[in-house]
Formats: structure tokens, C-alpha cells, sequence
């Protein structure tokens, strides 16, 4: 069994989760775009060698900032999607330069994710979804009946297309995508409050725009 924890993290309130499979206690840790002291408490509480990975949504400064920090503190590795693999050095790509440029130092991630590719957590097994159209590499992370959206879907929202590598059209097949999982699914999402499959089917217009 998973358990899932929130910590917002940063400028931007990011929600950064610690995921951990309870029979094991082996650990992951989501996009975290900066430091928490509970999650310090938590890491330490449980030990710090049953954290496994470092996984990352997306490769905007807000979710990755603080990756390579914990992935040092924890000995976890860094997983990004492998089309996301630059955003980690080029502050151009992960807008920290336009953000707060100082607070970003660059860092090499450990393992690049593929569209269908999984990681296991002890026990558990994350499923890797490819969701390009918020940024070209960005992924969702599936596991059991949860999903860990990033920016790609929000509660009644998506994350803006705007940004370099953003696209629209691709976002609508990726939402496509996340709307064809059979079954409900909790959405964690990088930002705002836990939402799920059926509220964003009947309340978010751009997911419904995308199942059509
Ligand atoms: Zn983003």
C-alpha cells in the first residue's frame, strides 16, 4: 500500500509529495522545487537509505530546484523524462531565469524516463505516462489508482502551454490520454488541491474539450 504525503514547497507552492510503500518502507519524492523542514523530519524519521528515487514531473524550476539537493541528502537518484533532460542545466528551458535565477544551480539526473517505462517502490509499481504539451518531456506518474499530474492537469485547470516547449495540440492528446484511464483515478497535482478523474470529466473544459 502507498502513502502519499503533501509538502508545498517554494515561491510557487509546488506540492512536493513523499510517496512510500508501507510494506517496505522503500520511498520516492516528487518534484521537490524547494526545501520543507516537515519533509526534512519525515526523511530523517524514516531513514534516509529507504529513499529510492527523486521523481520529477517536469523540468520547471519550481519542481526541480531542490532535486538535486535531496537526492545528495537522501542518496535517492534524480528521474526525468528523458525528452526533459537539458531543463536541468538550461535556465532558459526550466525558467529560473526569468524566476529567481540565483537559487538554481544546475545538476546531471540519474535516470530518463520513457513513455511506459516503471520504477518500482519496494513493492510498488509506478507507471511512467509521456504527457508532453506543458513542457515537450514532462510525465505523469501513475501508481495503483493515483496519479501525480504535474502541471499537465490541475484541479479545473491545465498548466499553461505558453512557455518554451509548450504546445497545445499536444497537450489535448495528452489529456486525451489521462481521460481514457479506465476506472477513477486521485489526481496529486503539481499545484492546488487533490482533485480526481470524474470531477476534471464533468468540471475542467479543457479535458473535456480533449476527449472529443
Ligand atoms: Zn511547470
Amino acid at each position: 500500500m502507498l502513502n502519499v504525503e503533501v509538502y508545498k514547497v517554494g515561491p510557487l507552492e509546488t506540492n512536493c509529495y513523499l510517496l512510500q510503500d508501507m510494506k517496505t518502507n522503500k520511498c520516492a519524492i516528487v518534484d521537490p522545487g524547494g526545501i520543507s523542514s516537515k519533509l526534512d523530519k519525515r526523511i530523517d524519521q524514516i531513514g534516509k537509505e529507504n529513499f529510492e528515487y527523486i521523481l520529477i514531473t517536469h523540468g520547471h524550476f519550481d519542481h526541480i530546484r531542490k532535486a538535486e539537493h535531496y537526492g545528495k541528502r537522501t542518496g535517492a537518484r534524480i528521474a526525468i523524462g528523458s525528452k526533459e533532460k537539458e531543463f536541468t542545466k538550461d535556465r532558459s528551458l526550466n525558467l529560473a531565469e526569468r524566476s529567481s535565477p540565483k537559487f538554481f544551480k544546475e545538476f546531471e539526473p540519474d535516470v530518463l524516463l520513457e513513455d511506459g517505462s516503471t520504477i518500482k517502490l519496494g513493492e510498488i509499481e509506478v507507471k511512467v505516462m509521456h504527457t508532453p504539451g506543458h513542457t515537450i518531456g514532462g510525465v505523469v506518474f501513475l501508481v495503483d489508482d493515483m496519479v501525480f499530474t504535474g502541471d499537465t492537469l490541475m484541479r479545473g485547470t491545465i498548466g499553461n502551454v505558453g512557455f518554451k516547449t509548450g504546445n497545445m495540440a499536444e497537450m489535448l492528446l495528452s489529456l486525451r490520454k489521462l481521460y481514457s484511464l479506465k476506472g477513477d483515478y486521485i489526481i496529486y497535482p503539481g499545484h492546488g488541491d487533490v482533485s480526481n478523474l470524474n470531477y476534471e470529466k464533468q468540471n475542467n473544459l479543457y479535458f473535456r474539450k480533449a476527449s472529443k
